[in-house]
C-alpha cells in the first residue's frame, strides 16, 4: 500500500485537485509544497485532504503544516495558507479539520486528549503560529521513533503496542502466549489482570524500543 507507485499516484491525484481548487498564479507554490512531500504518505494524505476540504472554500495554497501535540500516534496539527491557520486532527485512520487558529482549540476531548482543562490552557501553550514546530518531510518514518506507538528509541511503547518483543520468549508481546501463562489465565479480561500482568513484565524488565524492531516492510521501504 505505500510503494512508490501508490505514492506517485497520489500526488497525481493531489495535483490535478490543485488545478481545480488553486487560482492559477499560486499554483506553482502549491505544487512546490506537494513535491516536498512526494515520499511522505502521512503528509500526502493530509495534503490530499486540504485540498478536497477546502476550509471555508478560500482557494488558498497550503505552504506549512507544523505539529502542536502528538500522542499515542494521534496528531495534533496547524495547516497553514498566507493567511489563514487551521487546526487538524490526524491520525493513521484519515484527520479532520478543526477551527481556526484565531478562534483558538475549542473542541473539549481534543483539549482533553492532550491534557488541557481548557481553551485557555492551550492557548497559553501555544502562543503563537511563528513558535509552532514545522513538520519536517518523512518524520514519521524516523527510524528512532516506534512506528506503532510512538515511543522514542529507548524508551518504553506503550503497553499493547505490536512492536514491543516479549522479554519472556523473545517473540511479539501482543501475539505471544506468556502472559496469558505468567498470569495462569486463558484471557485478560478485566483492568486487573491487566495490572498484574504490567506489574510481571515489570519485574522481568520490559524491552525498550529499539530501531532493529521495525517491521522489516519499513526497513525495506527506507532503503529503496
Ligand atoms: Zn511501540
Ligand atoms: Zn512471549
Amino acid at each position: 500500500m505505500l510503494n512508490n507507485e501508490a505514492l506517485q499516484e497520489q500526488v497525481g491525484a493531489i495535483e490535478l485537485l490543485i488545478r481545480y481548487a488553486v487560482a492559477e498564479s499560486e499554483q506553482n507554490l502549491a505544487l512546490d509544497f506537494l513535491r516536498i512531500f512526494h515520499k511522505d504518505s502521512f503528509a500526502l494524505d493530509i495534503i490530499q485532504d486540504y485540498y478536497r476540504t477546502l476550509p471555508e472554500a478560500r482557494e488558498e495554497p497550503l505552504v506549512k503544516i507544523s505539529v502542536l501535540e502528538s500522542k499515542e500516534q494521534v496528531f495534533l496539527l496547524l495547516l497553514s495558507t498566507n493567511k489563514h491557520h487551521y487546526f487538524y486532527l490526524a491520525n493513521d485512520d484519515g484527520g479532520l479539520l478543526l477551527d481556526e487558529w484565531e478562534q483558538g482549540l475549542s473542541a473539549p476531548q481534543v483539549l482533553s486528549f492532550f491534557g488541557y482543562s481548557d481553551h485557555d490552557a492551550f492557548s497559553k501553550q501555544h502562543q503563537s503560529v511563528e513558535s509552532c514546530r514545522e513538520y519536517v518531510a518523512s518524520e514519521r518514518l524516523n527510524e528512532d521513533i516506534c512506528p506503532s506507538c510512538g515511543a522514542e528509541a529507548g524508551s518504553l511503547h506503550i503497553l499493547g503496542c505490536p512492536v514491543e518483543v516479549c522479554p519472556w520468549c523473545g517473540g511479539q508481546l501482543s501475539r505471544c502466549n506468556c502472559r496469558f501463562e505468567q498470569l495462569d489465565v486463558e484471557e485478560l479480561t478485566d483492568e486487573k489482570m491487566l495490572n498484574q500482568l504490567e506489574e510481571c513484565l515489570a519485574n522481568k524488565g520490559r524491552i525498550p524500543y529499539a530501531r532493529e524492531q521495525r517491521p522489516s516492510f519499513l526497513a525495506k521501504e527506507n532503503t529503496a
